[in-house]
C-alpha cells in the first residue's frame, strides 16, 4: 500500500489521458458515423440531448411495432467501432434479463453506454455505477441519460417486503433493496398499485440524484449539454414512457 498514491496519481494521469483521448474519440466517432450515413438505414449522430432522447425514443416505437431496424450490427460497423467508441446515450437498467436496452430502444454497435445493476438503483456510495455514467458523458459524450426501471421488478419487489413485512435477504441482496426503501416509502400512501408506484419514484429517486452530483454531471445538466431524465418500460407491451 505504500505506494498507493503514486498509483493513484498514475491513475489520475491516465485518465486524463483518457479524457484526451475521449475528445479524440468523439471527434473520430462523428465521422465514422458520417461514413455510416452510407447507409441508407443510419441517421446521424445526435446533436443535441433532445435529438438523442428522440432517436432512443423512436428506437423504442420500432421495437414496440416490430419494425425494428436492428442497427449499425454490421461486420463494417463493428470494425468501424473497433478504433473508438462515441454513444450518443447512457442508459442505466436494471440487471433484468428482459431489459436488454439496446433491443428495447433498437440502437447498434457503438450508440448506448449501457450501465446495468440490479434496480437500476443509483447509490452515491456505488462508485462503480455513478463513476461509469460520470464517464459516459464526460469522456465518451453521451448527451442524454436515462435512468430505466421496468414493470414487475423484483428489487423493487423485494424492496416492498422489506419494508411491509421487514423482509431480509442473503449478502449484498440486502443493500439494494435497502437502497431502494426510501421509494417504497415516497410510494406507499399513494393510490394504485404499490410495485408500480415504487418503480416510478425509484426512477425519479435516480434521475435527481444524478441531476445533483457534483462536480461532473450538475454542471453539464445546468450549462444544457446533458439532460436526465427516467424512463419506466413495459415487459409486456415492450413501450418505454418517460415518467422524470
Ligand atoms: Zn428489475
Amino acid at each position: 500500500m505504500r505506494d498507493s498514491k503514486f498509483i493513484s496519481r498514475r491513475s489520475f494521469v491516465k485518465f486524463t489521458g483518457a479524457a484526451a483521448l475521449g475528445a479524440s474519440i468523439i471527434k473520430y466517432g462523428d465521422g465514422l458515423l458520417t461514413a455510416g450515413e452510407a447507409h441508407a438505414d443510419e441517421t446521424p449522430r445526435p446533436k443535441t440531448p433532445d435529438e438523442a432522447l428522440k432517436k432512443i425514443m423512436d428506437g423504442n416505437k420500432r421495437f414496440v411495432d416490430s419494425l425494428k431496424k436492428s442497427p449499425r450490427r454490421t461486420i463494417e460497423v463493428r470494425e468501424q467501432t473497433a478504433g473508438g467508441q462515441a454513444p450518443f446515450a447512457t442508459i442505466l437498467a436494471c440487471a433484468d434479463s428482459r431489459v436488454a436496452p439496446e433491443i428495447i430502444f433498437d440502437q447498434g454497435l457503438g450508440d448506448l453506454f449501457v450501465v446495468r445493476v440490479a434496480g437500476n438503483i443509483v447509490n452515491t456510495s456505488n462508485y462503480g455505477v455513478l463513476g461509469s455514467i460520470e464517464f459516459g458523458s464526460l469522456v465518451l459524450g453521451a448527451s442524454v441519460i436515462m435512468v430505466l426501471g421496468h414493470s414487475r421488478c423484483g428489487a423493487v419487489a423485494g424492496a416492498i417486503d422489506a419494508v411491509q413485512k421487514g423482509a431480509e435477504f442473503p449478502g449484498s441482496i440486502d443493500n439494494i433493496v435497502n437502497t431502494i426503501g426510501p421509494a417504497v416509502e415516497a410510494a406507499k400512501d399513494e393510490p394504485g398499485d404499490l410495485l408500480e408506484n415504487a418503480t416510478v419514484a425509484n426512477v425519479k429517486l435516480g434521475v435527481d440524484m444524478l441531476k445533483g452530483s457534483v462536480p461532473v454531471l450538475a454542471d453539464k445538466v445546468r450549462e444544457g449539454k446533458l439532460k436526465i431524465v427516467g424512463g419506466n418500460y413495459d415487459l409486456f407491451t415492450g413501450e418505454v414512457k418517460i415518467v422524470a
